[in-house]
């Protein structure tokens, strides 16, 4: 059952601000991010627009990863931009600008690779989109979605439409609050698994993040950094090592989702420590065994009796 792993979201030019400092129309997007995660895992096929306004070259990082862009379309116009800002509290971002741009029009059209991928993401973008994509898909072993608090908000009916159809449903605690009005995190999660998703995976930032699925839930935590530099993409970056571990292991079992968390953590945490997708880039497969390593060690410890 492992093989490839479907992408679909956003490819951005974003603008961040944190205290640690800024960064002007930078490449990002949710499908990026995802994409530069998964690929140390997995072979991962995306599908996205892009305007005339992107720097197409500086996708060469993923392509030497394998990562099949065939599916990335250039439209006549501007790139999604978005715009945000980080205060100490690097939980919360607040959103300053979103422009959808060349998504308002965009319709994906999957090739036969991508229609037979056994493992779909659904990133963070239009639940239309994320519905439309589902629509081509041929069988696969597993769908798993993100959203936010720009869609919860602004398009619930189309989101509550797609998540009948997601297996796997990962956000933050903040979005899975909002999404299932409902502030405690144990029967929100139940809300959303009455909808549809038979797991759902809350990300809570710096504390970790929480699985819940059939009266079994896994809590695990975050990697303590000293460092920290721009969140932007922790989010992407943990569905991209929770997806793409799964992918590569082809088992979808309860106890493998458990340490697909960890490494989707272990992702997430070396994106933090750099803007952009610097750290990523550079990142290694040892490095991130490694540091799943140190999650183990981080987590042990021996009952008294
Ligand atoms: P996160 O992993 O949650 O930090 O996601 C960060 C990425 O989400 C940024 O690179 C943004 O370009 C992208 N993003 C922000 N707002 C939206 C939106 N409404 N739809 C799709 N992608 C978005």
């Amino acid at each position: 059952m492992s093989g490839d792993l479907l992408v679909v979201g956003s490819v951005a030019i974003d603008s961040v601000e944190t205290p640690f400092g800024r960064e002007e129309d930078a490449i990002g997007g949710s499908a990026l991010y995802f994409s530069a995660a998964a690929s140390l895992f997995a072979r991962v096929r995306l599908v996205a627009v892009i305007g005339e306004d992107f720097p197409r070259a500086s996708l060469g990082f993923l392509e030497e990863r394998e990562v099949d862009l065939s599916g990335l379309a250039r439209a006549p116009g501007r790139t999604f931009r978005w715009k945000g800002r980080y205060g100490f509290d690097l939980n919360d971002a607040q959103t300053l600008e979103t422009h959808l741009n060349v998504f308002e029009e965009f319709d994906p059209v999957l090739g036969p690779e991508h229609r037979r991928a056994p493992f779909v993401f659904l990133a963070n973008i239009d639940p239309d989109l994320q519905y439309r994509v589902l629509d081509q898909v041929d069988d696969p072993a597993l769908i798993a979605a993100d959203t936010m608090n720009f869609w919860i908000e602004g398009k619930r009916k189309a989101l509550l439409r797609t998540l009948e159809r997601v297996d796997l449903l990962v956000l933050n605690e903040a979005e899975a609050r909002m999404l299932a009005d409902e502030p405690n995190l144990v029967r929100a999660s139940q809300v959303i698994r009455s909808w549809g998703p038979k797991g759902v995976v809350i990300k809570r930032g710096e504390y970790g993040a929480l699985y819940f699925c059939d009266g079994h839930i896994f809590a695990a935590p975050a990697y303590p950094l000293e460092a920290l530099c721009d969140p932007t993409g922790a989010g992407d970056s943990f569905a991209g090592g929770l997806m793409g571990y799964l992918a590569s292991t082809g088992n979808v079992e309860p106890d493998n989702v458990r340490r697909a968390i960890v490494f989707g953590s272990a992702m997430a945490s070396f994106n933090v420590e750099d803007f952009s997708f610097r750290r990523l880039q550079r990142l290694t497969y040892p490095e991130v065994a490694e540091r799943f390593r140190q999650f183990k060690a981080l987590t042990h410890f021996e009952a008294e009796m």
